[in-house]
């Protein structure tokens, strides 16, 4: 029979460590990060011992047969997971998600967990391989779809090697891995080379020492970059390994970073790239003033990857939501011309100071028709204020401002 149902509904289970350091039960991942959907539990809790599977496939029956009567959970109802398919009644798992470890090895200023001190150094509180091991031993566990890690940073699993070894050698044909990239995994090396979907996801999010440093909190680029080289190098799909770049603002959101980071990612032989914007951008409508820079930004970015003869994961859900805000505002963006002038003192002024001067100017102008800014210079002072000017315009930039001296 076939039906419009999800791969992860019919035969997919998702272990998620909450935080208490318990685990809670789910069929998949795939809205996690984005706060308006929130996913049915298969069970609440799961703090060690047996797993009852009975109860397991009781819950997860309920939601194939809303499948079968076409109803839909919200959180599924526009995803791309969503496909008409091939459906049978048998109860196992053939997609196996594993996010039971918040502990990460950097610290990225985006990511709630690196801002977490808890959550950041949380030890792993179960292990999950003698739970998989037990699916195998009762043929629960079939190695047929996929096998998928979220995290926290999911290479420093206590049984992160043993695990992926385990899916590897049983000829899984899928497996997805988002990593920082400072560990570099032996079992994924191999894994490249024999799964035909080894896809892994390294946010790299910058092209230079300094910037990285800036954005992960450590001294470790020269580190990841060889992680993405080894992948890519040893995947027998290079495409399949991506080097990510999340734009975040005052750090890494101009066009110099976005080159280099395009410049050292096709060295080291990444073939895909994906860029994205840090998700207090398009869920926060504080930060709407932001996005008409973040989207051209995406398009530049899209462009120079082009011209690289690289490709672009299009497919990124941030990115997603600042496209419809992009078609959603289509007319105000094309009429968005600058309306009048305001002269701006620059001199003995710091960068702070002008920020906050830029926030007031959108408070009484709204962000779109913005006036543009005329810097309050004298010829002389072209030359003494050079560098000020420069970090200016870059913040007017961001905010979407015309600069005139
Ligand atoms: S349709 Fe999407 S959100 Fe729903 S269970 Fe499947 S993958 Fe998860």
């Amino acid at each position: 029979m076939t039906c419009k149902t999800c791969r992860f509904i019919e035969h997919g289970i998702y272990f998620k460590q909450l935080d208490n350091g318990n685990i809670t039960i789910k069929h998949c991942c795939n809205m996690d990060s984005i706060p308006e959907n929130e996913q049915p539990h298969l069970q609440e809790e799961y703090n060690g011992g047996d797993i009852d599977w009975n109860k397991i496939f009781e819950n997860k029956r309920k939601d194939r047969d809303m499948c079968r009567r076409g109803e839909y959970y919200d959180v599924c109802k526009n995803c791309w997971e969503l496909q008409e398919q091939e459906t049978d009644e048998e109860d196992y798992i053939s997609h196996v998600t594993l996010a039971h470890l918040t502990k990460c090895n950097s610290r990225c200023v985006y990511c709630y967990i690196g801002v977490n001190k808890e959550l950041h150094n949380a030890p792993q509180k179960y292990r999950l391989l003698p739970v998989l091991e037990d699916m195998r031993n009762k043929n629960i566990l079939r190695f047929t779809g996929s096998l998928r890690y979220m995290g926290g940073e999911p290479t420093l699993l206590e049984d992160f090697e043993t695990i992926t070894n385990m899916f590897v050698d049983n000829n899984i044909p899928e497996i997805y891995l988002p990593t920082s990239g400072i560990k570099l995994s032996k079992s994924m090396v191999k894994a490249c080379s024999k799964v035909p979907n080894c896809c892994i996801y390294i946010s790299i999010d910058s092209g230079c020492k300094e910037t990285y440093k800036q954005i992960k909190g450590l001294d470790a680029y020269d580190l990841v970059l060889n992680s993405l080289k080894t992948y890519a190098n040893a995947n027998i799909m290079p495409e399949h390994v991506t080097s990510k770049y999340i734009a975040v603002l005052g750090i890494n959101d101009n066009k110099k970073e976005i080159d280099k980071w395009i410049e050292e990612s096709k060295k080291a032989g990444i073939k895909m790239l994906a860029f994205d914007v840090e998700y207090s951008y398009v869920y926060d409508s504080k930060n709407e003033k932001y996005l008409k820079h973040l989207s051209q930004l995406r398009d530049y970015a899209e462009q120079r990857i082009t011209q690289a003869g690289l490709k672009m994961d299009k497919y990124v859900p941030y990115i997603q939501k600042l496209q419809n805000w992009v078609s959603e505002n289509k007319e105000k963006i094309q009429n968005d011309t600058p309306k009048g002038s305001i002269s701006l003192n620059i001199t003995d002024k710091t960068l702070n100071d002008i920020e906050e001067s830029l926030n007031k100017i959108i408070e009484e102008n709204s962000i779109w028709n913005k006036p543009k800014i005329k810097l309050n210079i004298n010829f002389i002072q072209r030359f003494t204020l050079k560098k000020q000017i420069e970090d200016v315009k870059v913040l007017c930039e961001r905010y979407g401002f015309e600069v005139i001296i």
